[in-house]
């Protein structure tokens, strides 16, 4: 398939605001070809166990050992990620919303989509916990050591918003390196399946802008400093060779 209109990198590049999300957008043209392939771990969680847990909220086992993803990502950064970080998120959220019964029947992606609706007694409790509950669960479920290649669906996708997985590389490098302070970048859908690239800040969710998110990467200093300093770019490349891209088509498939 081809792109009949490219554009330059400079017209590409833009950054849209979206409430709290910026956009980058950098077609060029599709070079390579994509194909799926390639069997699943176990141990994954699936989509409705991602998006869809309801309260009391728990932090799942890691799919892998801590020690799986090196030497992109240090066993040590794992152990201390998950195992404090995380577990954080969800203690906090789970306190959060401990008297909110008329909550506790809201899953996890429902909770952040309707972040702005929520008594404003919890809602920066869930911005930042449940945000962070749902980012740090969807980040671990969409890294893999060997994590294959998108469904012919997801490449096609890729192909259409970014010209080709070099251009989808390049856009992603350029929002994860310019997140100033805490945040993520994320590869998000849009309800008509088209793809785009934003940026959050802190624990804020795409899904809070109507955007769902099929991976992003944690950029506060807590996911890589151990290992890279600030060599936050290093980071992002190497994490870049992790993406779960099986993963991410069948969350990407669901989302649709
Ligand atoms: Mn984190």
């Amino acid at each position: 398939m081809k792109k009949e209109n490219s554009i330059t990198r400079k017209q590409a590049l833009k950054f849209l605001t979206l409430g709290s999300v910026s956009t980058v957008i950098a077609p060029s043209l599709f070079t390579t070809s994509c194909a799926a392939n390639g069997t699943m771990a176990g141990g994954y969680l699936n989509f409705d166990q991602i998006f869809n847990a309801v309260y009391p909220f728990s932090l799942a086992e890691l799919p892998y050992s801590y020690d799986s993803l090196e030497p992109a990502i240090d066993a040590r950064t794992m152990e201390i990620h998950h195992g404090r970080h995380h577990q954080g998120y969800v203690n906090n959220l789970n306190n959060a919303l401990e008297n909110r019964t008329e909550l506790h029947e809201m899953t996890l992606s429902e909770l952040n989509r309707n972040l702005n609706d929520l008594p404003d007694e919890v809602q920066n409790a869930v911005r930042n916990h449940g945000g962070g509950h749902l980012n740090h669960t969807l980040f671990w479920n969409t890294m893999h050591a060997d994590g294959g290649t998108p469904t012919a669906e997801l490449a096609g996708a890729i192909e259409d918003a970014f010209g080709d997985m070099n251009g989808f590389r390049e856009a992603f490098t350029e929002a994860a390196g310019t997140v100033f302070g805490s945040g993520w970048a994320w590869l998000v859908s849009d309800s008509e399946g088209g793809l785009q690239i934003v940026q959050t800040a802190n624990q804020n969710n795409p899904l809070t802008s109507g955007l769902i998110p099929l991976f992003g990467i944690d950029v506060w200093e807590h996911a890589y400093y151990l290992n890279y300093q600030n060599r936050r770019g290093d980071y992002i490349g190497a994490y870049l060779d992790l993406i779960h891209w099986e993963k991410v088509s069948e969350i990407y498939s669901e989302s649709l």
